[in-house]
């Protein structure tokens, strides 16, 4: 009598399943894995964040390979983390937040000022078609380029400059995402922003900061709102 209609994929069968027990063992066995997953979970998903695509970059995209070692085994936690330069990586939740408000598609071009790490970038670049991104400090560039070209983010382009100037070459924007905080709003801005597109940024003093959402309409007028209180390094003025 036979237990299996083809005796030959009785091995074959018990390979796959030890297989799938040891991928399944391995993957809950990597302290990073489970610190990314509760990241999504508890940090953004309980906080309100619901779009899909924005919890699956998150959940795909290696914060701890963005920040300098010192501070790896801290890359999942609930804050912000210093990457030197006085610049810091955004908390996690602030990243999906500022991502889902300036709401990037598949066909938009996108600008960032304040590369830093290069991971806001790199979210922001798996859910549009391009993202030019500008920094001022140029160890920053240089390393958040090489980080992005080491993981394969093709359609990312860093350059080190400054960022009240936009990227008028490339302009104009379907988003723009303002990651240091300008007390005002940088007119270059609003100017490279297309109509129908939208930009988001913190905008204040080093103490007292908004997080704000423009909308440049079809017809060119500007409508503003302001999300929540937060805290950014402060744009660095032009020429310094
Ligand atoms: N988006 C970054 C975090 C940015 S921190 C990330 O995902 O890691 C803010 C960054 O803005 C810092 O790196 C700082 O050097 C940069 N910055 C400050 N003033 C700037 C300016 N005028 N133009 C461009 N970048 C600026």
């Amino acid at each position: 009598m036979k237990a299996w209609r083809n005796e030959s994929s009785f091995p074959l069968a018990i390979c796959a399943i030890l297989a799938f027990l040891m991928t399944t063992l391995l993957v809950a066995d990597d302290p990073v894995t489970l610190q990314h997953e509760r990241m999504v979970a508890d940090q953004i998903e309980s906080r309100g964040i619901r779009n899909p695509d924005i919890l699956r970059v998150m959940r795909s995209t290696p914060r701890h390979l963005f920040v300098p070692t010192n501070v790896r085994s801290m890359a999942y936690e609930d804050r912000p983390l210093p990457i030197g330069y006085r610049a810091t990586i955004s908390q996690p939740y602030i990243v999906a937040l500022m991502t889902e408000l300036l709401a990037p598609a598949k066909k938009h071009r996108v600008l960032e000022i304040g590369t830093g790490s290069g991971y806001q970038a790199a979210i922001l670049g798996q859910l549009a078609a391009e993202v030019y991104t500008v920094e001022i400090v140029p160890e920053l560039a240089r390393s958040a380029a090489k980080t992005l070209r080491e993981l394969g983010y093709t359609n990312i382009t860093v350059r080190q400059g400054d960022g009240y100037k936009g990227w008028p070459e490339r302009a104009p924007f379907d988003g723009i995402m303002v990651t240091a905080a300008p007390p005002e709003l940088p007119e270059a801005l609003i100017t490279q922003l297309s109509r129908g597109g939208r930009l988001v940024a913190p905008i204040g003093s080093v103490w007292d900061q908004e997080l704000i959402v423009i909308e440049k309409k079809a017809d060119g007028t500007i409508k503003r709102r302001s999300v929540c209180p937060v805290s950014f390094v402060p744009m660095k003025p032009a020429g310094r």
